[in-house]
């Protein structure tokens, strides 16, 4: 009994310090058979001031970036996680033409669009808001402030941040392993490991011999091994 205790203890002290969702109500209608969700900027074009990635950033060293590569590099880390399904891509520029290698269907993208549009009417330099249909997520709408994201960093990390509120995940208590603390170092601009614990715990994908949904508490599992 006073093990248990502990234990519980232990367990409660290491969720409050992982990943928060916003609503596990709430789901996109996708699966690991049809993973598909797209990025909408209303601004494909525009290129950043300056370029303050880190050595190895896929954005570094890089001429022409724009904002549809920055969102490609940050659709890139999602779909590089492992143990998630869930596969972003971006809105096709021409939607009756979209290339070889998209996914693009008009009418699932109807209920699986995630737009992204500069805004310079409010104070934070981003926000994220779900549209919603009963217990399904059929959209969400990112706004940004251009002006504030003026360099190719800023613009991942904040947007980064949104998308992450877009799939599901709240501001976690922990400090600085995660893109959506409110409290992380600036040097992390991209997804950390909370971040990809979060996604997967969302998405996860089949993977034969491992039970996801038992796997994702910091190795701790309810299962006898
Ligand atoms: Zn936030």
């Amino acid at each position: 009994m006073k093990y248990s205790k502990l234990f519980l203890v232990f367990v409660l002290t290491a969720m409050s310090l992982g990943f928060r969702l916003m609503d596990s109500s709430k789901h996109w209608e996708i699966s690991s058979s049809d993973p598909y969700l797209w990025i909408k900027p209303c601004d494909r074009s525009s290129t950043f001031e300056s370029n303050s990635v880190h050595l190895g950033d896929s954005l570094f060293d890089r001429n022409n970036i724009n904002i549809t590569s920055a969102l490609q590099s940050i659709a890139d880390n999602v779909n590089n996680i492992y143990g998630s399904y869930l596969r972003l891509e971006i809105y096709p520029e021409d939607p009756s033409n979209p290339p070889a290698n998209s996914h693009f269907d008009y009418n699932k993208a109807n209920r699986r669009t995630i737009d992204i549009c500069s805004d310079s009417y409010f104070l934070a330099s981003g926000m994220a808001a779900w549209k919603t249909d009963r217990n399904s997520i059929i959209g969400c709408d990112i706004s940004y402030v251009k002006k504030d994201l003026r360099d190719a960093r800023t613009f991942v990390s904040v947007l980064s941040h949104e998308i992450g509120h877009c799939l599901g995940l709240h501001h976690p208590q922990e400090l600085t392993h995660s893109i959506m603390s409110y409290f992380k170092d600036t040097d992390y601009y991209r997804y950390q490991i909370d971040d990809f614990i979060g996604i997967r715990y969302l998405y996860p994908a089949h993977i034969e011999g491992i039970d996801q949904k038992e796997n994702n508490s910091l190795g701790l599992s309810c299962k006898y091994k």
